[in-house]
């Protein structure tokens, strides 16, 4: 190559280098090895890591995470496409033509202080004769529409008052959890519970006495079921429910009477109860193995007709379907 030639080529370079610095879009480059070459403007101000601190090293993760992982880029440059799911819950697989990945997270930002959740894209750059020479990663702060989408994915699906689930994602979960138990073959459990003589307690202590005890009952629910997959939920007024998958009637009418006895024991003074001095909750439990030929209202209807048998019985107590249909009869 001429002095001429290889001058305009390193113009050029210094050209497109000078551009990247600018450029409004947090970047930074990698080259093959996962060193940093190129860590722009808008990327400082948006981790707070100036350049120094980090071209011409791998520490790059360190504007993101408190402790070494890789960032999409890395996933690029190593070739460790395999481990994009674990490390993006958020991500699209490479496409057909093997160009870029795109994943979203929420990152730590230990430079900020603060945590934001990034939309990156890591996009590869080949030599003329197809070696990998770069790879560019472009990133979006996204952390406003992420809160905006999850505080509308709050209200959507959670209660207003309690917090808790809403009547909405209860329906919606127990006929996924119905659908799901009848394919493995498994027993769904319902609690229905019922704050005893509510309409008492609103009339002596008002209504925002009763919201308050209402809100009582709803923290104890979370914080007494612990798995995961089990859904507290207000039903309704001052009924409550539990979904509980994969879980018979024995355990299940176990975790109804923790509820009612969690519920007693936080000597919640209800004045005109003529159950006891404190608020009490009647539940009703029902399981059942769901098949094809019913649906998701049998189990309420059970756990309801159990709920009534709780009160018909005396309130503050755990009544289970098979109790309340020989009641019946
Ligand atoms: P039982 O022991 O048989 O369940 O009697 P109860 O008084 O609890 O039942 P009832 O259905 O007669 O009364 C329920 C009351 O719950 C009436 C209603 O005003 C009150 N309620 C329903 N939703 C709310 C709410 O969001 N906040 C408050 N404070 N009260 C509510
Ligand atoms: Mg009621
Ligand atoms: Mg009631």
């Amino acid at each position: 190559m001429t002095d001429k030639k290889s001058a305009v080529r390193a113009r050029q370079r210094a050209f497109a280098v000078s551009l990247m610095q600018h450029l409004v879009v947090p970047t930074f480059v990698l080259d093959p090895s996962g060193q940093v070459i190129i860590w722009n403007h808008a990327c400082e101000r948006l981790t707070g890591v100036p350049a120094a601190d980090v071209v011409g090293t791998t520490n790059h993760w360190q504007a993101f995470y408190s402790e070494p992982r890789l960032c999409l880029a890395d996933v690029l440059a190593q070739g460790r496409i395999a481990e994009l799911a674990t490390l993006y819950s958020e991500h699209t697989e490479p496409s057909e033509n093997g160009y870029g990945l795109r994943a979203e997270t929420w990152c730590l930002m230990p430079r900020l202080g603060c945590r934001l959740y990034l939309a990156v894209d890591a996009g590869p750059i080949y030599a003329d004769d197809g070696q990998l020479i770069a790879v560019v990663e472009t990133l979006r702060d996204m952390t406003e529409q992420k809160n905006a989408q999850l505080a509308l994915q709050q209200l959507a699906t959670c209660d207003g008052l309690t917090g808790i689930a809403n009547r909405r994602s209860f329906d919606e979960r127990l006929q996924v959890e119905w659908s799901r138990c009848r394919r493995r073959g498994e027993a769904l459990s319902l609690i229905m519970a019922d704050v005893d003589q509510f309409k008492r307690y609103n009339d002596h202590y008002g209504h925002q006495g009763g919201d308050g005890c209402l809100k009582a009952v709803a923290g104890i629910l979370q914080r007494q079921i612990f798995r995961a997959a089990d859904l507290p939920a207000r039903y309704g007024g001052e009924e409550f429910a539990v979904i509980l998958p994969s879980t018979d009637l024995e355990c299940a009418h176990s975790v109804a009477d923790r509820l009612r006895g969690k519920v007693e024991a936080l000597e919640l003074p209800h004045a005109t109860s003529d159950v006891g001095p404190w608020v009490t909750l009647s539940l009703g439990v029902a399981t059942c193995v769901p098949d094809l030929a019913t649906g998701p209202d049998l189990l309420i209807g059970e756990a309801d007709l159990a709920l009534y048998a709780a009160k018909a019985g005396g309130r503050n107590r755990v009544c289970v379907a098979a109790q309340a249909a020989s009641a019946e009869s």
